[in-house]
């Protein structure tokens, strides 16, 4: 069984769980804006100015200036035409799945594509494909044997277990030569890759590719990881826009977030787009980390993002191992089957800009002793 830990504390890099003070290598909060005081403020302020909730949906009377300027804002951040808000990202990923596909069409998904992508694909009752994580040959093989009217390949820009990449110019070419859509949710990499934040397309940008959205129709994103906040975008055409408001039951029938929030997470987008500093200091971080547990002996998934998966393999070790951190005031967690795939039971290590040199450095004596309980074990086994 699965059980919740309370949090005491705000979300930061020291809280209180369950009543024990422990340093965190375990939120979402990759740039540290959760509690960030400007983002804080125009909660705040979005407050006074707006009140505490929207009152409507979209559609009826509950879209406000806040929410729309972040619309406006996003579809620049993005280069796109225009970009919709959502209240969560499994809403938003739901929803355009649901939206743009129908019994006679096929979606094909990585196998290793975040839950709610999974979900959209099944509930839109489209032919269900899934290929080999990160296999572009894979997938050709599997767009070539589709009869459906429309197929949507989908992929997360940066996978939220592994913490490795899509090869977006890749998919891109094999999606296009086969005429299929291609819908990117880059939930983990908004904020935290390209020179701007501008996530997994801004970085194979930089390398001189080119993905709009002639290649890459639905792009979308959240605000619940380096955002700071909650809520989601998808970001794309003038035409697919259009059509999420007028026919996405995931976004006409539910309630507008509150416009405060909105306002907060404009501040987080300025902050993403300005303080490059928090996305070079993990960098930092994530190298040296990668460095020091390769010298310890230990197996860790490629990865240049904040999320550092260490793989041991069996259920109770990584139970034993997370258990232990978290006895030495660590808080690191144990990811098991079925979230991965059996056998590979893992320690998963997030990082923040928040996190300060003293804490980085505890974290490595952590490692150090979960690397003589993984050796250990594997010696008697
Ligand atoms: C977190 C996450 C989501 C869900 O977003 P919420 O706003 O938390 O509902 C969707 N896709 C991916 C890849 C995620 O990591």
């Amino acid at each position: 069984m699965r059980q919740r830990r309370t949090l005491y504390s705000p979300q930061g890099s020291e809280i209180i769980l369950d009543g024990e003070h422990v340093t965190s290598f375990c939120s979402n909060d990759y740039l540290g804006l959760a509690g960030h005081p400007d983002v804080v403020q125009a909660f705040h302020a979005g407050l006074d100015n707006f009140g505490a909730g929207s009152g409507a949906s979209h559609l009826v009377s509950g879209h406000s200036a806040p929410h729309h300027a972040l619309e406006e804002e996003l579809a620049a951040f993005t280069g796109r035409s225009r970009a919709l808000v959502f209240s969560s990202g499994y809403m938003a990923n739901v929803g355009v799945i649901t939206t743009l596909l129908g019994k006679d069409d096929a979606v094909v998904e990585d196998r290793l594509n975040h839950a709610s992508l999974l979900d959209g694909g099944l509930f839109s009752g489209a032919a269900f494909k899934r290929y080999a994580h990160l296999d572009n040959e894979a997938l050709a093989g599997v767009l070539e044997k589709i009869t459906g009217k429309r197929k949507l390949v989908i992929s997360d820009g940066v996978f939220s277990m592994d913490g490795d990449m899509a090869n977006l110019p890749g998919l891109a070419a094999t999606v296009s030569a086969h005429d299929g859509l291609l819908m990117i949710d880059d939930a983990h990499g908004f904020g935290v890759l390209g020179d701007n934040g501008g996530g997994t397309v801004a970085y194979w940008q930089q390398q001189g590719h080119i993905l709009d959205e002639e290649n890459l129709q639905v792009l979308v994103g959240t605000f619940g990881k380096a955002f700071g906040s909650s809520g989601a975008f998808v970001a794309g055409s003038e035409e697919l826009i259009e059509t999420l408001i007028q026919f996405c039951r995931p976004y006409i029938y539910t309630t507008a977030m509150p416009p405060a929030q909105a306002e907060a997470i404009r501040t987080s987008l300025r902050l993403v787009q300005k303080d490059r500093w928090r996305r070079e200091y993990l960098a930092q971080m994530i190298s040296r980390f990668r460095t020091n547990c390769e010298e310890l002996g230990l197996t860790l998934l490629p990865s240049m993002t904040p999320i550092q998966a260490i793989v041991l393999g069996d259920v109770d070790l990584a139970l034993e191992a997370s258990e232990q951190l978290f006895e030495d005031g660590l808080f690191v967690s144990a990811i098991r089957p079925p979230t991965v795939p059996a056998g590979t039971a893992r320690l998963r290590v997030t990082f923040s800009a928040i996190h300060t040199e003293d804490q980085f450095l505890k974290l490595l004596d952590g490692m150090v002793k979960v690397a003589h309980l993984y050796h250990s074990r594997e010696q008697a086994s």
